[in-house]
């Protein structure tokens, strides 16, 4: 998992808050549960992940009915019709949505896998496409956050629909894409098998290890070391590539081409390696993350 980080977040938080109260379907509610969600709506839209579970509790504590916050922030065919995040979802309406929220995370590999892209095209006449939203805290139990910035998870199809699914999430279980990084946490590693390693894939394996109980659970529930045993050959290429590439040819390199080719060091290892090496970076491509650490063992970083 990489952390979703953004220059611009502040304004993208306070626009997305001030832009998805038109979804909200305030009739659905009684008169109390309206006054209560109208006076903490700034409060419920903007909450950060340390404070969502505060926000579920104190709704619990006022009594707010989660049927009829349902049918007032998620909307759909049983809950009301077209309003809430089901139509926030929908790419029919022309105001601020979904699309207009990808469109300004501009995240554009999965962060929970680190292995898909999620690019947003947003064309009236042709087909679009953006991230799901993941609801880090799942929408049906956790209505009054359904439409809460911070909730709201760009991701790949098959991280949000069919890894994580049903599964519950909570930031005492989960790490928190907006939160925290598995650069923190978790480590992709060689585990050479067989001396056959430098040509064949059943040579060695790749484990990801952390000690971090919530990393853990990511790596469990979104199956990643399952799913990276398949990019074996690109491990195989980096083993390959750290005997091409020593630091005397590396060096060659530089010397040949830096200014030319390449602006420095790192431009050069970006090329060598196929990835965004650089801690800073790492969101910006798939398998940066396995890229880095297998590359940092073989010592080609
Ligand atoms: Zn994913």
């Amino acid at each position: 998992m990489i952390k979703i980080s953004l220059d611009n977040l502040e304004a993208i938080v306070n626009f997305h808050a001030e832009e998805v109260e038109q979804y909200i379907n305030f009739d659905a509610l009684q008169q109390r549960e309206r006054i209560y969600v109208k006076t903490n709506l700034e409060k419920i839209l903007k909450v950060t992940p340390e404070e969502h579970d505060n926000i579920i509790q104190d709704a619990k504590h006022n009594n707010i009915d989660n049927n009829r916050l349902k049918k007032a922030f998620v909307g759909g065919k049983d809950n009301g019709g077209s309003i809430g995040y089901t139509k926030f979802s929908s790419k029919a309406t022309s105001t601020y949505n979904a699309y207009t929220l990808a469109e300004k995370l501009n995240v554009n590999v999965c962060p929970y896998c680190n292995r898909n892209y999620t690019f947003t095209i947003k064309n009236k006449n042709a087909k679009s496409t953006r991230p799901d939203f993941d609801h880090f805290y799942d929408k049906n139990t956790y209505p009054i956050l359904a439409l809460s910035f911070y909730n709201l998870i760009p991701s790949c199809i098959l991280c949000n629909s069919r890894l994580k699914s049903r599964t519950k999430f909570s930031t005492t279980t989960h790490l928190h894409p907006y939160q925290e990084s598995f650069n923190d946490f978790a480590k992709f590693k060689l585990k050479i098998e067989k001396c056959s390693f430098y040509y064949d894939e059943n040579g060695f394996e790749i484990t990801l290890k952390t000690k971090e109980p919530r990393a853990q659970k990511i790596i469990d529930d979104f199956a990643l070391q399952t799913l990276y045993d398949k990019h074996k050959d690109i491990v195989l290429e980096l083993i390959q590539k750290a005997q091409i590439y020593n630091e005397s040819y590396l060096d060659e390199l530089m010397q040949n081409y830096e200014g030319t080719l390449f602006k420095n060091r790192e431009d050069l290892l970006r090329l060598v390696t196929c990835g965004y090496v650089s801690d800073d970076d790492l969101h910006k491509r798939p398998l940066s993350k396995l890229i880095k650490d297998i590359s940092e063992e073989l010592e080609l970083l």
